[in-house]
């Protein structure tokens, strides 16, 4: 852990619950690596009006930036001075950048974070891609936007409520020029899903020890690029066990939560040439995620 002094500049994750959160362990390996004189912390708020007080105070304090995570994604939207282009369209703020006047910015870096894990660990890119996503959330969001501008060709959003994925669709379609957008219901999306280029999970399937994949085990084919949003206390998931099995590629999300940290570190970190150093906070993340197990091993026996 980094020595705190007067001069320590603030950053943290927003959200509720975050005793699991990996975050802290994953940006304070970073700033120590990168010799910033930072500290990141974790800011549980109980609800909105809390969350309303304590974005109004990062503006007064030394703050660099802040995280947020569920469930304030989207109310915090309101409560910042700008928002960017992207994350307006995915509906979702994850990341917000304070200036030294202490204006705020709300970006979304979970898609760009996404693009990322899939070119470094996948040699994956969107572009001409058909790409089926699984889920129609606000991580489904974020995902289909930042394959939109990654120019994929074609996006199948597909859901078990099939309005959801059809409300998602009829927001972005719109924005994404030439990509050809569908969307199916989860029973009916076999053929879909076999045949993607990619199939992404945007669904909290996974989470817990003992989930089910979202989809059937074949519903997939070898050489296909399968990515997992979802990491967590049963890794691998079955999404990611099934599809390696039958021969795909397939990846955890924990690369992408590392790869959204990075990338908001680089931009609170402005007009240094030195990135955040992604290896040495994917081996922060894995070691704060093997204790988290242990932890709760301890705790209720369950792993859950
Ligand atoms: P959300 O807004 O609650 O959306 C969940 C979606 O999953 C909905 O479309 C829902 O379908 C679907 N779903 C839920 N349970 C399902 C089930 N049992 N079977 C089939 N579909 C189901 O959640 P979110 O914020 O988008 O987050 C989704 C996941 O992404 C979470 O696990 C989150 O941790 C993960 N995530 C990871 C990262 C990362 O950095 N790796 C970043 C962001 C999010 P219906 O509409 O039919 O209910």
């Amino acid at each position: 852990m980094q020595s705190i002094r007067g001069t320590t500049k603030l950053a943290g994750v927003i959200g509720k619950p975050l005793a699991h959160t990996l975050s802290p362990a994953i940006h304070n390996a970073a700033y120590a690596q990168l010799n910033l004189d930072w500290v990141y912390v974790p800011l549980e708020v109980p609800d909105e009006a809390g969350l309303r007080r304590v974005v109004a105070a990062t503006g007064s304090l030394p703050f660099v930036g802040f995280n947020v995570t569920m469930p304030y994604k989207q109310a915090v939207m309101e409560l910042v001075d700008e928002v960017s282009t992207a994350a307006e369209m995915a509906g979702a703020v994850n990341a917000v950048q304070i200036s030294e006047d202490g204006r705020s910015v709300g970006y979304n870096t979970d898609g760009r974070g996404l693009i990322e894990a899939l070119e470094v660990e996948a040699d994956f890119t969107a572009a001409d891609k058909h790409i089926v996503v699984l889920g129609a959330g606000g991580a489904a969001g974020a995902a289909v936007v930042a394959l939109m501008l990654g120019r994929a060709s074609r996006i199948t959003v597909v859901n078990r409520n099939v309005e959801k994925a059809e409300e998602l669709v009829e927001r972005l379609g719109r924005h994404g020029g030439s990509v050809l957008f569908e969307v199916e219901e989860l029973g009916m999306a076999r053929d879909v899903v076999v045949g993607a280029d990619l199939v992404l999970n945007a669904t909290p399937l996974g989470m817990r020890t003992g989930d089910s994949s979202p989809v059937p085990a074949d519903w997939v084919r070898p050489g296909q690029v399968r990515f997992d949003m979802v990491y967590g206390t049963s890794r691998p998931t079955a999404f990611v066990t099934e599809g390696r099995d039958a021969g795909a590629v397939a990846l955890d999300g924990l690369g992408m939560l590392v790869a959204q940290a990075a990338i908001a570190i680089d931009m609170w970190n402005e007009g240094s040439t030195v990135k955040a150093p992604r290896d040495l906070m994917k081996k922060a993340a894995e070691a704060a995620l093997d204790a988290r197990m242990g932890d709760m091993e301890v705790n209720d026996g369950s792993g859950a």
